[in-house]
């Protein structure tokens, strides 16, 4: 398919579009929508037109169900190690390319060319993990208690799975989830966001390459997200739902993956608090602060939202951070020495400044940054604000953006109050040299993630995931294989 390309007609920008596809994976083949309606994919730091890609309709959607269902016998009874042997061979490939993908994704996402080749790293990681989980879906047998009889318990494929994908990690976010489906026998249907299509179809590229037999792997990208999702949740064949993404769309797929009782794990929004006592080692709690605010601009549902920082040492905390922050610098992501890039599109930076006007207007004050800058691209300046009062939006709201709100507490009782004072429970940091202390906290705070005196949590060997809103299941480690196997329980006299 041929791709409108209007921007970078330097740096080998062009050639490295040229080299992705643009039309839908599915069974194998590449084609246009059923309606031949096109996504724009445009560039964050210009606004300039990348690339199309073909614009899933419903019946595309349904055709994807039907290469998905027809290649799951064949899948689920291919050996687990040749299933590995496959993954493996993707991670292999991915991180060969390292550089072409890093630099696609700053392509369409904006993130800062540093913040893409962490996220490549990342993502082939989940290949490589699950190349290795696929030998381990390992059941159970036990005497039943009565003496009588056996009690086997198999783990199978769940079966068609589709994964619904955000644009802040649009690698990782995606390999985090074909991963285990390949590695269990599940076949899949991604629907990436739509404004980062381009990573996930360079993705199943290489999955194709790396030996993924047709229909296994099949994706979708489409703007009419609700239709498409909600007709393949509808179609029988289809037993599982995998999503990330925002919580308000996390309700409204679990009402209608209710109806057809699909399975559903989701990843959903966050609100992190991250946590300063006086007794944290000042230097470790600054870097620690940078690393879970600014990774990836803010535009990650473990960035830290919210800064509670104890009065002892919050001047000389605050001091710090303003300072690295100040030091920060802005561009498009793949310019040499830039690590702050553009936010995703004008919608998310319009939300930014709103969140942070809302919060000055009732009393904040910003210690650095604080203004949208005028000029081409969506980009926002890295901010702290401190006098934050309660009723701020910034407090409630994922701000998704470069910006550290400062809120001072007294005591712990008080501290661990407001961190679990949300509907969300994603990850919480904290920084303390007591250990008693740091582990005191980290059992009180309501999250299904704890950094303590550690600022990145996300690691393909653990299970990821949230409690309360921010979701349900795990991704990664060995529960995120068995988000994709059903126990099978066999009552067995011999
Ligand atoms: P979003 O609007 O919820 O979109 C996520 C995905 O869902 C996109 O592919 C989107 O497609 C699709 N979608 C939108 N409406 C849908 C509908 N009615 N039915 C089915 N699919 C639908 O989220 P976002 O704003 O792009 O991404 C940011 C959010 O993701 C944040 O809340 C963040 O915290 C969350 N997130 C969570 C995790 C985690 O692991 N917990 C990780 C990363 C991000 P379109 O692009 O076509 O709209
Ligand atoms: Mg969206």
């Amino acid at each position: 398919m041929a791709a409108t390309r209007t921007a970078h007609d330097s740096d080998g920008v062009m050639e490295l579009l040229a080299g992705v596809p643009t039309g839908m994976l599915i069974g194998g083949t590449w084609l246009p929508s059923g309606d031949d309606r096109l996504i724009d994919v445009l560039d964050p730091a210009t606004g300039a037109l990348l690339a199309q890609v073909a614009d899933g309709c419903v019946d595309d959607g349904l055709r994807a169900v039907t290469a998905a269902s027809d290649a799951l016998a064949a899948w689920s009874k291919t050996a687990p190690r040749a299933r590995g042997e496959i993954l493996r061979r993707a991670f292999e490939l991915m991180t060969e390319r390292t550089e072409d993908l890093a630099r696609l994704i700053v392509l369409e996402n904006g993130k800062a060319l540093p913040d893409a080749r962490g996220e490549i790293a990342y993502a082939a990681e989940f290949f490589r993990w699950f190349s290795e989980e696929a030998v381990r879906a390992v059941g159970d047998i036990q005497t039943a208690p009565s003496g009588a009889n056996r009690i086997l318990v198999l783990r199978q494929p769940i079966g068609v799975a589709v994964l619904v994908t955000p644009w802040n990690f649009p690698a990782a976010m995606a390999t985090r989830k074909i991963g285990p489906a390949l590695a269990a026998g599940c076949t899949v249907i991604l629907k990436p966001a739509s404004e980062t299509p381009l990573t996930a179809l360079a993705i199943g590229a290489i999955l194709m390459e790396a030996g993924v037999p047709d229909g296994v792997v099949n994706i979708v990208p489409s703007k009419r997200s609700g239709a498409v999702v909600g007709a393949m949740l509808h179609d029988p064949r289809v037993r599982k739902i995998s999503f990330t993404g925002s919580t308000e769309v996390g309700r409204r797929l679990l009402a209608t993956a209710s109806q057809a009782v699909v399975n559903a794990s989701m990843e959903l929004g966050g609100n992190a608090p991250f946590l300063v006592f006086d007794d944290a080692d000042l230097q470790a709690a600054v870097d620690g602060a940078m690393i879970a605010k600014m990774r990836n601009c803010g535009e990650a549902c473990t960035a830290a939202n919210r800064l509670y920082v104890q009065a002892g040492i919050a001047p000389a905390f605050t001091a710090a951070l303003t300072h690295r922050m100040n030091d920060l610098t802005s561009g498009p992501g793949l310019e040499p020495g830039v690590n702050v890039g553009p936010l995703v599109n004008e919608e998310s930076r319009d939300k930014v400044a709103e969140l942070v006007d809302d919060a000055i207007d009732k009393g904040a004050t910003a210690t650095t940054g604080g203004q949208t800058p005028d000029g081409t691209g969506w980009f926002y300046p890295p901010t702290v604000l401190t006098g934050v009062p309660d009723d701020a939006l910034i407090l409630r709201e994922e701000i998704f953006g470069p910006v550290a709100p400062i809120v001072v507490f007294d005591t712990e009782d008080e501290a661990i109050a407001m961190a679990n004072d949300t509907e969300y429970g994603l990850v919480a940091y904290l920084y303390t040299q007591d250990l008693a202390r740091g582990l005191r906290v980290s059992e009180a705070l309501e999250s299904g993630m704890i950094g303590l005196n550690r600022a990145l949590v996300s690691d393909p060997a653990a299970p990821f995931g949230g409690v309360k809103q921010s979701g349900l299941g795990r991704e990664g480690g060995h529960d995120g294989l068995l988000e994709y196997l059903e126990s099978k329980y066999i009552a067995l006299t011999w």
